[in-house]
């Protein structure tokens, strides 16, 4: 595992590779990918190259964290759950009970290790249960007659464009409308807001939401790889003036998502509806990548008048609260160690690097 500030932005990149799986295992397949401290390099796939084939140059990025997952016996190299947590997570939470706003985005093709970073096991719980039960701790631990805490949730599913909301009591497939609020901005209308009092009903709540991801999945040809799955958990805190009785709220939103699938839509072969579709996911991935490098040119002090294009996608459009200003970003960018995944890999290796 590397650690290194590359800036004091509000942006922070991270990238992790996954270990072998079985088949690749079994196939002897060629690990292409190495991390050294802050830095990522890229070997080249194939020995049988020419001289003129940029791919046949090791390719070498570096970015603020860079996670090791391929080893547990490599002790001091390794970052299993416990470590992105504490990279990522801990601070984003510290801030949201400073009132600030924060977002954790899992970019990579599918298979590379998005939802186990986002999710994880029930073995291996990842940022998102590390984040709710420690958020919980936190607002036990703070719990006073004059300082109260609230929590509330909500879940969507953000694919080809449209809305859906993953905890409707109702189970309605309906695309829901974005809205903006002269004053609040951009919201989802009649997206589902519940309150929770425990990590328990979070958990108990993202699996319904899963549940309902994963049957359009298997409906409509494994939906979920394609589709965005946005969680977002909103903190209110109430501070009380105990002898004139008045009291002030701050209010904090976590958006933590599990980004659709990066791999291009040419690659599968696409057409028609698909390749809209196709062309929807890859232009909300863009903006993403077009918005967090904006706000990164930004923090860094390089360009603070830059344009962001919030607007050119539902995700970064709904999102715009918890970029940006004094919001929080972290991206990690999620890869695949073998060989035949260079291509793909290359390309989000390039992904993170913009976003920096
Ligand atoms: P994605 O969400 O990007 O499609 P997954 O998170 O489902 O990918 O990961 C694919 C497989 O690889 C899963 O079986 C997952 O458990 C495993 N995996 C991914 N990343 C890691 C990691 N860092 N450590 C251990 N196993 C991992």
């Amino acid at each position: 595992m590397a650690e290194t500030n590359l800036n004091d932005s509000n942006v922070k990149v991270a990238v992790r590779v996954r270990p072998m799986n079985r088949r690749e295992k079994d196939l002897n397949t060629k690990c292409v990918v190495e991390m050294e401290g802050n830095q990522t390099v890229l070997h080249p796939a194939s020995g049988n190259l020419g001289k003129g084939d940029t791919r046949s140059q090791p390719k070498v990025f570096a970015y603020d964290y860079c996670f090791w997952s391929m080893d547990e016996s490599e002790k001091d190299k390794f970052a299993g759950q416990d470590v992105v947590f504490q990279c990522l997570g801990e601070s984003l939470l510290h801030n949201a009970f400073q009132g600030y706003n924060a977002c954790i985005f899992a970019y990579g093709q599918t298979g590379s290790g998005k939802s186990y970073t986002m999710m994880g096991s029930v073995d291996q719980p990842g940022l998102i249960p590390r984040l709710c039960s420690s958020l919980f701790e936190r607002t036990l631990q703070h719990q006073r007659e004059e300082e109260s805490f609230t929590v509330e949730v909500s879940y969507m599913e953000i694919y080809n464009e449209k809305v859906r909301d993953l905890l409707d009591p109702k189970g309605s497939r309906q695309a829901l409308r974005v809205r903006e609020h002269k004053v609040l901005g951009p919201y989802v209308d009649g997206l589902s807001r519940l309150a929770v009092a425990s990590y328990k009903d979070i958990e108990s709540l993202m699996s319904e939401g899963n549940k309902s991801r994963t049957v359009a999945a298997t409906n409509m040809n494994e939906e979920s790889s394609r589709s965005h799955a946005v969680f977002i958990i909103i903190l209110t805190h109430t501070l009380k003036d105990l002898q004139s009785g008045t009291s002030g709220e701050k209010v904090s939103k976590l958006s933590l998502v599990d980004l659709a699938g990066s791999e291009r839509a040419a690659k599968t072969g696409a057409a028609g509806e698909r390749l809209k579709e196709g062309s929807n996911i890859n232009k909300s991935l863009t903006t993403l990548g077009l918005v967090i490098s904006a706000l990164a040119d930004q923090g860094a002090g390089k360009n603070k008048s830059k344009f962001v294009p919030y607007r050119d996608s539902v995700l970064t459009w709904l999102l715009k609260d918890s970029l940006g200003g004094n919001s929080r970003t972290a991206m990690v960018a999620t890869v695949s160690p073998a060989a035949d995944n260079y291509d793909e890999t290359l390309s989000t290796l390039r992904y993170a690097d913009r976003a920096k």
